[in-house]
């Protein structure tokens, strides 16, 4: 059984998009919320009858701003910077920034509706949005990435704060780049106001396991999932796309849960390590040396390196698509079906195209959706924000206790809420239903207008 669009939402979907030509990423992401919101609205009319549905598919605020650098040559060059501030209802906006050549509005706002719903799901308080440059930090000089930074945030500061907006890094943006950010509001608002950001240095107010909890998160969501068929990570072959921080962490717990992750991917190729990928190798190669994934190759005996070819060949039972937005396509799907896997867990935002869940949820492939799997990274966020405010440093074990439990918390919310608009085991109707009423119920409580 598919969602098909509820008649009451066909006009709100059609005057969004009118409003949005081109923004094809946001324009799926809607469809994708808005079809699984169906039985939603059908049951519960308050939802159309108040508009709130008609006013939260339009961003609060969008920000769009130039950010001019030097580059090391002494040449002037031009990037630029957004801020999709998309909801507050829950909380503060709170979201990622991404730095890479491909962002633009409709990444943007693809990216930043669906964190609301993610948010909200974690329970923790916070609101939804996204921001980033389409710079490339690949091949650029610390230099560089720093004057970088700086010109991004003496724009960007102006809107953040700890009880406006709370940014975090995404692809692009990890601990060096959230140090220089950080640094120049520091220095431009004269305040050391740690909950202004999320993924912080430890020694500078940062917290425990907010490295590994978007990894670690989603193998809990996924042990979760596959705890409701009786089966778990133990003695599992694992497939995982991607070589970032999500990847990596992923890569870690399936190990630390007796599973094997035998695939790690960037864009030069993938490799394959039947033994089990060599983790403190590929965070030499990745982290510390910024390499690409032939330099794990070279140095791992028994590993190959595949230049043209689809990670997704790889025979494995779960499967962990951590890398970027449509990467895991149709004929992919197709392939891991043939190939028996049991179970897909999203690490990145929106890696499967709309038709690819479908087959997996019609080969009653269990199907964990990035707004609920991946929950764990911006969750960790929240925990952050927590120890700032009450300047408090928890350490690792009990911050990855509380990331395990709210995944918990976050996997019983989408299966409940599948269960309850009678569609069991569709993660991806109970995740989003469930987002979305806590924040619609907030809107309407609040006063929509
Ligand atoms: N970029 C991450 C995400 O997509 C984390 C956001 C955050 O921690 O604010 O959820």
């Amino acid at each position: 059984m598919h969602s098909v669009l509820s008649p009451a939402l066909v006009g709100i979907y059609e005057r969004a998009v009118s409003r949005s030509s081109g923004e094809v990423e946001f324009h799926q992401a809607l469809l994708e919320v808005l079809e699984s919101i169906s039985p939603v609205v059908e049951r519960h009319p308050e939802y159309i009858e108040s508009g709130v549905v008609e006013v939260l598919v339009e961003p609060e605020r969008q920000i769009m701003f130039r950010v001019p650098w030097v580059d090391d040559n002494g040449t002037v060059q031009v990037n630029r910077g957004f801020r999709v501030q998309y909801n507050s209802a829950l909380g503060p906006y709170k979201g990622g920034l991404r730095f890479h050549p491909s962002v633009n509005l409709s990444i943007m706002k693809f990216l930043g509706f669906e964190q609301i719903f993610k948010n909200a799901l974690t329970g923790q308080g916070i609101g939804g949005a996204k921001g980033g440059s389409d710079f490339d930090p690949h091949g650029r000089s610390d230099g560089e990435i720093m004057r970088f930074c700086q010109s991004f945030m003496s724009e960007l500061y102006r809107h953040l704060g700890e009880h406006t907006d709370v940014p975090a890094g995404d692809i692009g943006v990890g601990g060096r780049e959230i140090g220089y950010l950080f640094g120049q509001y520091r220095r431009l608002t004269n305040r050391h106001e740690s909950g202004m950001f999320t993924g912080k240095g430890v020694l500078w107010g940062g917290a425990q396991v907010r490295t590994e909890a978007t990894g670690y998160g989603a193998v809990f969501f996924m042990q979760e999932m596959l705890n409701t068929r009786g089966e778990a990570i133990d003695g599992k072959t694992a497939i995982v796309s991607g070589s970032g921080n999500v990847a990596i962490y992923a890569i870690e717990k399936i190990a630390q849960l007796g599973g094997r992750a035998i695939t790690a991917s960037d864009s030069s190729g993938y490799v394959v390590d039947e033994a089990g990928i060599d983790v403190e190798l590929l965070k030499q190669v990745k982290e510390v040396e910024r390499g690409r994934i032939s330099d794990y190759v070279d140095r791992r005996p028994g590993a190959r390196l595949v230049t043209n070819g689809r990670v997704w060949d790889v025979p494995g039972q779960l499967a962990f698509p951590s890398a970027t937005q449509n990467e895991l396509l149709i004929g992919d799907a197709q392939r891991l079906v043939a190939n028996g896997v049991l179970g897909v867990a999203e690490g990145a935002n929106m890696p499967t195209t709309p038709d690819a869940v479908e087959l997996f949820q019609d080969a009653g492939v269990l199907f964990g959706p990035g707004k609920a799997a991946n929950a764990g990274g911006v969750a960790t966020s929240a925990l952050e924000m927590s120890q700032n405010a009450s300047r408090q440093r928890w350490d690792f074990g009990t911050s990855e206790g509380r990331l395990h439990s709210i995944m918990k918390d976050v996997h019983r919310s989408a299966y409940e809420a599948a269960e309850h608009y009678g569609r069991p085991g569709d993660y991806v109707v109970g995740a989003n239903a469930s987002g979305f009423r806590r924040v619609a119920d907030a809107m309407i409580a609040q006063g929509l207008i």
